[in-house]
């Protein structure tokens, strides 16, 4: 039985960045991935680097609302490491941080964004807020319809499918070892740390860290734990390449659901939250390694949507459209900490964790090591222990 510090379940991003700073730090980490490192949502997303508060926290009410004034002091530290990462992983991640809007079309909207705005500012983060024509003097792609627009100017993307390989290479050059195709299927608490086995795994950890994504419910299952994390489906959307309109922001909206970036290359990519179908396992739960189904009135409503922020999209050809599994926790923020009934049982994930994830994996490093970090207590699997109030052992 081979014997380490720390065993990372998952090769997505959360659990490779989590990797590179444990080895960094000294720790002998191994990460097993039950498919190829990069391949789970991590591989699949819109690449947006958002620190506004998300729509999806404004339209459940002004309680959701305040608690996502909380996600807004790890966007402030996500934004000076995204500024950072390009350099420190030594690779070209594609990171563009020249601003991102979230528009309104209607004077609800407008209302929603100065009370957004208004908390954000509070918050201590970069914001202004802009009527439709001062909008279009810094973006004139954009829809004469637009009436206003939260500025955030740091906000951006990356390359999504750059990022998640970065991560992985800077573990290994840092010592970490890596195994993909090597699922995790058993887990068992023993005096001072885990045992877990898994496809041709036969190893002794001191800690284990969850990073695995919508998977994290199975994998704690496996330590008869709960884990409030649930697997969400969602479309992306990619145009053709194109000079025309050339767009170097992230563009959100807030009544509706919609996100779009132009890569590198000059395809622009169009997301926001709208629905696919999930696939069923056999034991009638949900399966998330299967690809979700396509949902045709969600293909529609985000490409109606896009055409109206941008107009120009109308005449560009859609290249390819497809669906990815996240993982949304109980209360939207994500889960990251260690389970106050399991010591040395960590879990990482939830949220958006293409923005967040990188800041949020270097900070639980951080905690595996000893180190305090209070930036994590408001995320901590903690304010659900109720949840497993019967389980553990
Ligand atoms: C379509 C889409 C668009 C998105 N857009 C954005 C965005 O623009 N911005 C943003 O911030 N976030 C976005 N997200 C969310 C973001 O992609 C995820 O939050 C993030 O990638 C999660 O990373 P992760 O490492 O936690 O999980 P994942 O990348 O899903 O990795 C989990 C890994 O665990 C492995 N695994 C599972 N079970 C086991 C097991 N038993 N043993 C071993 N390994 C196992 C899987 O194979 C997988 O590789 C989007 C998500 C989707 C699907």
């Amino acid at each position: 039985m081979e014997k380490h510090d720390v065993l990372v379940v998952g090769g997505g991003l959360v659990g490779c960045a989590a990797a590179w700073h444990l080895a960094e730090a000294g720790a002998s980490v191994l990460v097993v991935d039950g498919g190829d490192f990069g391949m789970g949502a991590s591989g699949q997303n819109a690449g947006s680097l958002h620190f506004q508060i998300e729509r999806r926290f404004l339209e459940q009410g002004d309680a959701l609302a305040r608690q996502a004034e909380q996600t807004i002091a790890l966007s402030r530290i996500a934004i000076e490491d995204w500024r950072g990462l390009g350099a420190a992983l030594d690779a070209d991640l594609h990171v563009v941080m020249e601003g991102g809007f979230m528009v309104a079309e209607t004077p609800d909207q407008v209302a929603l964004l100065e009370h957004k705005v208004a908390r954000e500012v509070a918050e201590g983060l970069r914001m202004r807020l802009l009527d439709g024509d001062e909008a279009r003097r810094i973006a004139p792609y954009l829809s004469p319809h637009i009436v206003a627009a939260a500025f955030a100017p740091d906000e951006g993307h990356a390359d999504s499918r750059a990022v998640t390989p970065a991560f992985a290479a800077a573990a290994r050059r840092a010592g970490a070892s890596l195994r993909s195709r090597t699922r995790l299927g058993a887990l068992a608490r023993v005096r001072g740390g885990f045992e877990a086995r898994g496809d041709g795994l036969s190893v002794r950890a001191d800690q284990v860290l969850v990073a695995a994504g919508a998977w994290t419910p199975q994998v704690c299952a496996l330590a008869n734990l709960h884990a409030p994390l649930y697997p969400v489906a969602l479309l992306m959307n990619a145009t053709e390449r194109t000079q025309r309109p050339r767009i170097p922001h992230l563009i959100q909206h807030v009544g509706r659901r919609l996100s779009m970036k132009q890569t590198h290359a000059g395809n622009i990519l169009i997301g926001g939250g709208w629905p696919a179908r999930l696939a069923l396992a056999a034991d009638g739960g949900f399966d998330p390694g299967t690809r979700p189904a396509m949902i045709e009135e969600s293909l529609a409503g985000n490409l109606r949507a896009a055409v109206d922020v941008v107009p120009d999209v109308a005449s560009l050809n859609l290249l390819r459209s497809w669906t990815g599994v996240t993982a949304v926790s109980g209360d939207q923020l994500p889960v990251v900490g260690e389970v106050p009934r399991m010591r040395g049982f960590w879990i990482a994930g939830g949220g958006s964790a293409f923005t967040l994830g990188p800041s949020f994996a270097r900070l639980v490093a951080r905690a595996m090591r000893g180190t305090a970090t209070p930036e994590l207590d408001f995320v901590s699997p903690a304010r659900f222990d109720h949840l497993n109030s019967f389980m553990g052992q």
